[in-house]
């Protein structure tokens, strides 16, 4: 039996504002879109959380034994400087600074974003759709809503009619605004621009003689709004309607309000069940802006260049400070914050290698292991809290040392249990990496094999076969071991 029959599952819904029990559209198989990246500039640590938040969600979903298609885009074309609609599209404008072409931008860019995440070792999605490849889709939604009357063209751009629309359907619900509050706090047009209403936005742009990045349509030459390209994708690959889609905070307005409108004036349902929101990191308590200096980029974090940091801290330690926050939580990254962090997952991983080196004699443990068990999955079904998880995990890191230091012992079910636990939590669950293990494992294979060949060697000589014993010593010089013979035998050294 799958996992998920046993396990409650809340989630909070940005749309009602309260945790619901999970339930599947189809029982046993969840679809899963989360706004990807503007690829224009490197991913800032910032953008890093809201994905890592949404990997260790796809990770708990395929623990608990779901079938999860999990879309995640990335944003090539249409995103503009300014969410109002204006302003240069954002590659585009990076290609004329730089001198390239458009794709080379997103090309460059794309391949940072996924260098990065395996660093950080995410799960790949499902399916990773470009809005440049989807633009025949995006059309053809564009041409669905202007014959059900709630968008209009002008000038060969077409923008959605939010007042017309608003008077059947609700705009704003997800973000809690209504369009009275929208109307009073929008400024006025000025008459330059093509809209009806400031609050219309747009679903086609004509592209200006020299913007680059443009496509045929029955309107003009030119590109799709941006927040068309996560409707096409998401109905494409998941349907009218499916289980869950996320995004950082500050997509909520206008980017999520207006895929809803859209989607609900195609098909007259809303779109998704469940939004989910990760909330933003911040850098010594201020926001993360490129602008004012700062700012961290995750290599900065592996080699330490970077002024706000101590030392260097390794992509598994980065994860484990970001993953002690919950996920709609701020959390403010400092470098003794992450110091702090490293030293609870070295004590981590430390109890976890000393686990596997226990001695189990007893056939009593002082310790509730299923009960801790569920605990570890209560925390879990309840929105995701990895912060309590973590402290479940500290538990059972107090319980092995205590085990080690003769002062509580352990069954063999239980050990199996807890270790067996602890694997899924800390390595499938939080997706975190036993780097010391992996050094340590990586150095006992090298000595394992300089042992056995300092032994060929021995017996070489003791046969005469001083070639092959002068080859064998040679050739380990030439790729950095020295052997030394000394009266004790032979030993190595290495540099
Ligand atoms: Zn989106």
């Amino acid at each position: 039996m799958q996992l998920y029959k046993n396990q409650e599952l809340k989630i909070y819904n940005s749309l009602t504002s309260k945790k619901e029990v999970f339930k599947p559209i189809n029982e046993g198989y969840i679809g899963m879109y989360v706004c990807g990246p503007t690829v224009y500039s490197n991913v800032h640590l910032g953008n890093v959380r809201t994905f890592m938040s949404f990997d260790m969600v796809f990770r708990y979903f395929k623990h608990l034994g779901y079938k999860v298609r999990y879309v995640r885009n990335i944003t090539d074309a249409g995103h503009l400087e300014n969410d109002a609609d204006e302003g240069e599209d954002r590659i585009a404008k990076k290609a004329r600074i730089e001198q390239i072409e458009p794709m080379e931008v997103v090309q460059m860019y794309t391949v940072d974003f996924h260098n990065t995440l395996n660093k950080f070792n995410f799960l790949p999605p499902s399916i990773e759709p470009t809005a440049t490849g989807h633009i025949i889709e995006q059309i053809e939604i564009i041409k669905e809503i202007l014959d059900k009357g709630l968008a209009y063209e002008v000038n060969g751009s077409v923008y959605f009619d939010v007042h017309k629309f608003n008077k059947t359907h609700n705009y704003g619900k997800l973000s809690g605004r209504n369009l009275e509050d929208l109307i009073h706090n929008t400024r006025t047009l000025d008459g330059q621009s093509d809209k009806k209403n400031p609050q219309d936005f747009a679903l086609w742009k004509k592209a200006e003689p020299q913007h680059i990045m443009r496509w045929p349509s029955p309107w003009s030459d030119g590109f799709p709004g941006w927040h068309l390209e996560c409707t096409a994708m998401s109905t494409k690959y998941l349907g009218e309607q499916f289980d869950i889609h996320g995004g950082g905070m500050d997509l909520k307005f206008p980017h999520h309000e207006c895929e809803i409108a859209q989607a609900e004036a195609c098909n007259n349902q809303s779109p998704v069940n469940v939004w989910m929101h990760a909330n933003m990191l911040t850098l010594n308590s201020q926001k993360m802006a490129k602008s004012t200096g700062n700012n961290i980029l995750p290599n900065e974090i592996f080699t330490g260049k970077n002024d706000k940091l101590s030392k260097p801290f390794s992509p598994s330690v980065t994860r484990f400070f970001m993953m002690q926050a919950h996920y709609r939580s701020i959390l403010d990254f400092s470098s003794v914050a992450i110091e702090a962090s490293e030293r609870g997952f070295n004590k981590l991983m430390d109890a976890i290698n000393t686990l596997s080196k226990l001695e189990v004699s007893k056939n009593t443990t002082n310790f509730n292991i299923s009960s801790w068990k569920q605990s570890c999955y209560d925390a879990m079904n309840d929105d995701f809290n990895t912060p309590i998880l973590i402290a479940e995990l500290f538990s059972a890191v107090k319980f092995i040392n205590q085990v080690k230091d003769e002062k509580a012992t352990i069954s063999q079910e239980d050990f199996d249990i807890l270790t067996s636990t602890l694997n899924v939590f800390v390595f499938d669950v939080l997706g975190l990496q036993n780097v010391s293990d992996n050094d340590a494992s990586g150095s006992n294979k090298l000595s394992d094999t300089v042992e056995l060949l300092i032994n060929m060697r021995a017996e070489a000589r003791a046969n005469k076969d001083f070639a092959l014993s002068d080859k064998i010593r040679d050739e380990l010089a030439d790729i950095g071991i020295q052997l030394k013979d000394g009266k004790d035998g032979t030993t190595f050294t290495t540099n």
